[in-house]
């Protein structure tokens, strides 16, 4: 199936590690040229140069601390430079720790600056970027957590949630201007962080069961989902096969998600 994604430009947030990576190399397989922004400056350039040897696109590594203004604003330049957004992938984000009762202000407000503010700032500049091209796609990674919460992290749970919601009211504003917005839901994706983490907890050789012990606990498949099987799915969302896709909450879960 020819996904129609040849030279668009894909704006990427967190495209230097684990989901976000992958599915810059969804795209880039695709054709698709790209901008991928992340903090740590040698993992983006090296990410970036990867892509470039492998795939012959054109990539625009970005270090950039979306949970700020400044840098969103870096991110946006850098895709009206590439030649404006096609697309834009919201998925720099990450778990968190604590109680409500216990968790002091500032945390929240830097996950509610992570996991929404970035999305409201760059998608706001992309969707011009977009509109002057004819059209275009957004993802929002949330998470099953937004609408399943996890015992130990209520600010990603409610941050999440909010990222949704924020979702369905950009697209319900985009849609006459042919941009679909939507937001995919992961449930449990065997990254980089996670092999670490297992590595961290088990000592031992078999780390993998580590993982899939939590596994059999949680999704019903039994496993945890390749990089590869999220990106395969974003990108097809963001591509014109996808058109009647509009302002969904699609989850990619193995049927974690325990409710219809
Ligand atoms: P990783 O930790 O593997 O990668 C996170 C990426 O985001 C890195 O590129 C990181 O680079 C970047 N990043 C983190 N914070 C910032 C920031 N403030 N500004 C810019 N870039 C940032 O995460 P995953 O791939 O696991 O997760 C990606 C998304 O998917 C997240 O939103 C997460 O909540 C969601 N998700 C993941 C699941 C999973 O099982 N893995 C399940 C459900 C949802 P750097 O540190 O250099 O900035």
């Amino acid at each position: 199936m020819d996904l129609e994604l040849k030279d668009k430009v894909a704006v990427i947030t967190g495209g230097s590690k684990g989901i976000g990576l992958g599915i810059a190399h969804a795209f880039a397989g695709e054709g698709a040229n790209l901008v991928i922004a992340a903090r740590t400056k040698s993992e983006t350039d090296k990410a970036a140069a990867d892509i470039r040897q492998r795939y012959g696109v054109r990539v625009t590594p970005v270090t950039s601390d979306v949970a700020s203004v400044e840098g969103c604003k870096a991110v946006i330049a850098a895709a009206e430079s590439a030649g404006g957004a096609d697309i834009f992938i919201s998925n720099a984000g990450t778990g968190t720790d604590e109680t409500v009762v216990n968790a002091p202000d500032e945390k929240w407000q830097y996950f509610w600056d992570l996991h929404v503010m970035a999305s409201v700032r760059i998608s706001r500049a992309l969707a011009l970027q977009m509109e002057k091209k004819g059209g275009g796609a957004m993802i929002n990674i949330a998470s099953i957590c937004a609408v399943q919460p996890s015992a130990y992290e209520p600010i990603y749970n409610t941050t999440k949630a909010a990222l949704m919601m924020l979702s369905k009211c950009l697209s319900n504003e985009l849609i006459s201007k042919n941009i679909r917005v939507n937001t995919v839901n992961p449930g449990l994706i065997q990254t980089p962080d996670w092999e670490a983490r297992a590595q961290r907890e088990h000592q031992g050789s078999n780390w993998q069961s580590y993982l899939d012990d939590i596994a059999a606990k949680l999704a019903p498949i039994k496993r945890f989902a390749s990089v590869k099987e999220v990106a395969d799915f974003c990108i097809f969302l963001c591509s014109p096969r996808a058109s009647y896709i509009v302002g969904s909450a699609l989850h990619v879960d193995g049927g974690w998600l325990n409710t219809v």
